[in-house]
């Protein structure tokens, strides 16, 4: 079994009370059955305390969020008691892979660093190197691949190459959808986006700048894009081993590059941070919602 990350993976470090966008923010922190019951067994005031903010449903305990949907474990320095008390060993599942995500091939596994970190999106675009692929661990065993899986990563790699090659982004772009084999429609995109579920004010404001937006982003950003759109490319194309649908996921990552690309150029005198801030946003409202991703698809296959 090999772990394969990119290469800036171990380059990342979480910075906790630094961050404007904490995770122990707005999201649902579900507590998986193991480390369920290694709380329970904590004595004293702080068990008490961390039990008392665990609410158990019939299949999952979470966390009761408190004023402003914050964990209850966080304190005011932003830091999280359960780290500062009991060390990092002690996190639930959930909160010791974040933002981390996994797909999962026969005999390898793809781990990566999601974008709604905004620690892990400033690690990403800042990048000036192409994304590369290393092997973390590698236990030695092999598991053999069926013919479908080996031939989708064989098209994501002819995919992360294309779009590493030195060529105007747009031509990359445009090179992806021949290679995926679907075009994006003629559509009015920004209205599609409105009708998507969403979560903060902040993207619909987001999405309004885009009415008048003609795309043509800012050319210092380019770097930014690729790193983006092969991150977009590592995390969704291996989606298409549940649902076959490869030229649907590769117009998706386009599509979604171009959003972020007409968002930079909607911004005036769009900087690094500003991409920055528009990627996280991107990744937290559409990239982490399956219904979201699959609305997508689905329009994009609508003609
Ligand atoms: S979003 Fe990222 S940087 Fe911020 S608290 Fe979570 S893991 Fe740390």
């Amino acid at each position: 079994m090999k772990l394969i990350v990119p290469d800036y993976h171990p380059d990342f470090h979480c910075i906790a009370d630094r961050c404007r966008h904490s995770c122990c923010i707005g999201w649902e922190i579900d507590i998986d059955p193991a480390t369920r019951e290694k709380y329970r067994l904590i004595p004293g005031d702080f068990g008490a305390r961390l039990n008392a903010a665990i609410q158990d449903g019939n299949e999952v305990s979470t966390f009761r969020l408190g004023e402003g949907e914050r964990c209850p474990m966080l304190n005011r320095n932003g830091l999280c008691d359960l780290i500062t008390e009991l060390g990092e060993g002690s996190l639930c599942q959930i909160c010791a892979d974040h933002p981390r995500f996994r797909s999962f091939f026969p005999g390898r596994t793809e781990l990566g660093l999601g974008l709604c970190c905004e620690e892990a999106a400033r690690l990403i675009l800042t990048r000036e190197k192409p994304m590369k692929l290393i092997v973390l661990e590698d236990d030695g065993t092999e598991t053999p691949m069926d013919e479908e899986d080996e031939c989708l990563l064989a098209i994501h790699d002819t995919l992360i190459c294309t779009l590493q090659e030195d060529m105007p982004l747009q031509e990359r772009l445009d090179e992806l959808l021949l290679l995926g084999g679907l075009t994006i429609p003629e559509q009015n995109w920004t209205e599609v986006y409105r009708g998507l579920e969403r979560l903060d004010s902040a993207w619909d404001a987001a999405l309004d700048s885009l009415d008048n937006a003609a795309p043509q982003p800012p050319a210092e950003l380019e770097n930014a894009f690729v790193r983006f759109c092969e991150y977009m490319l590592y995390r969704h194309l291996p989606g298409a081993m549940e649902d076959e649908d490869i030229p649907g996921r590769v117009a998706f990552c386009v599509l979604s590059t171009r959003v972020l690309m007409a968002l930079c150029d909607a911004k005036p005198g769009c900087t690094m941070e500003d991409c920055i801030e528009f990627a996280r946003m991107y990744s937290a409202e559409i990239e982490y919602s399956e219904e979201n991703i699959s609305a997508l698809l689905d329009a994009l296959w609508e003609e």
